[in-house]
């Protein structure tokens, strides 16, 4: 990039030149009525030349705390001295948001499998290319705002695929406590983005069907130091979370799941320290007798739990991350004991 005449950014359909910004409505379906349907895209051209970042959420229709994230920063943000575009897309899934839901609502496709898209091919895959080829491809990096699914939560972390050194700097630069290292199932828009040459992470935040503030706040932290690494916030730092741990994926094999059905007690809060053999919840039955104890099988972190206290046999508790010993304490120090009721035997 020269020095600092900054470019305009451009879409079809428009352009944004350096110092403007403006809020769109960007078509990328029709409805049954012929209606467009219209994301909301709000593009911020700073006067300084710098890398295009995109911020994302609400791929998955009902997962609303990153909503948030990016709308703050595109309107409550100081961004007079940006160096740099910002690409905010705060609610990408508009017919999953409207009917408050996960997938699209036709079919139920999952529009975070549907990247890059494709211009003949279904519709979830029309509505992806539209967004990809507009909004992610023109990017340098970009940031995909997620939740858990519904009826669990998670603490804030990070995923994004660390075996890549450009997608690792970034995720880094977010600073959270936890990354999650995997290249990601293929037609997310991380992995499809970070293929293309926009390295991408995601962002796990908290519940479905919530603003959580603290986290909320939390991912906003986040955002500012990633704008700092890359020169778009120069008077901002880069922050450090106080401790870190990168986990390498191993999906469904760190979820704890029920042996029996029942109603569960949760004993810790999400983003606890677990120690091995501390009880982390108790399934009861409809007596409250033969109760089925589940006990940490390692010391670690406690990175997501389910929320909806119903579980049939097999269904996951709890997302429980190892931790090396130096981690472990650094955790300590940093945190305050959250355990509700927790045991003392540890
Ligand atoms: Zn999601």
């Amino acid at each position: 990039m020269s020095d600092d005449a900054a470019d305009a950014f451009t879409y079809n359909g428009g352009r944004v030149d350096p110092g403007e910004t403006a809020n769109i409505r960007y078509g990328i379906s029709e409805t049954y009525l012929g209606d467009p349907v219209r994301i909301p895209v709000t593009i911020i051209n700073g006067e300084h030349a710098g890398p295009t970042v995109f911020l994302s959420a609400a791929a998955h229709g009902d997962e609303l705390n990153g909503i948030e994230v990016v709308r703050e920063v595109a309107h409550e943000w100081d961004l007079a001295d940006l160096r740099g575009t910002l690409v905010c897309m705060p609610v990408l899934n508009v017919p999953g948001f409207l009917a408050q839901q996960r997938y699209l609502p036709i079919y139920d496709r999952d529009l975070n499998r549907s990247f890059p898209g494709r211009e003949d091919s279904t519709s979830a895959k029309r509505m992806a290319h539209r967004i990809f080829t507009n909004f992610v491809e023109p990017c340098d990096l970009g940031i995909d705002l997620h939740t858990s699914t519904r009826g669990r939560t998670n603490m804030l972390h990070v995923r994004a695929d660390m075996a890549d050194d450009d997608v690792s700097r970034l995720a880094n630069a977010f600073s959270s406590n936890v990354i999650i290292s995997s290249d990601g199932p293929s037609g997310t828009l991380r992995r499809e983005a970070s293929d293309a040459g926009v390295p991408t992470i995601t962002i796990e935040m908290g519940e479905a069907h919530r603003f959580q503030r603290r986290l909320i706040d939390r991912a906003l932290d986040g955002v500012r130091s990633v704008l700092a690494e890359y020169g778009l916030l120069a008077q901002e730092a880069v922050s450090w979370p106080g401790w870190r741990t990168v986990v390498e994926d191993n999906d469904e094999k760190t979820w704890l799941r029920a042996d029996a059905g029942g109603m569960v007690d949760m004993h810790f809060e999400c983003g606890s320290l677990v120690h091995e053999g501390d009880r982390i919840c108790t399934i009861t039955s409809p007596f409250k007798e033969d109760n089925t104890a589940v006990e940490a099988p390692f010391t670690g972190v406690l990175v997501g739990i389910l929320e909806n206290p119903v579980v049939y046999p097999g269904n996951p508790l709890c997302h429980l991350v190892e931790l090396d010993e130096p981690t472990r304490r650094a955790l300590e120090r940093d945190q305050t004991p959250t355990a509700v009721d927790a045991p003392a035997n540890a």
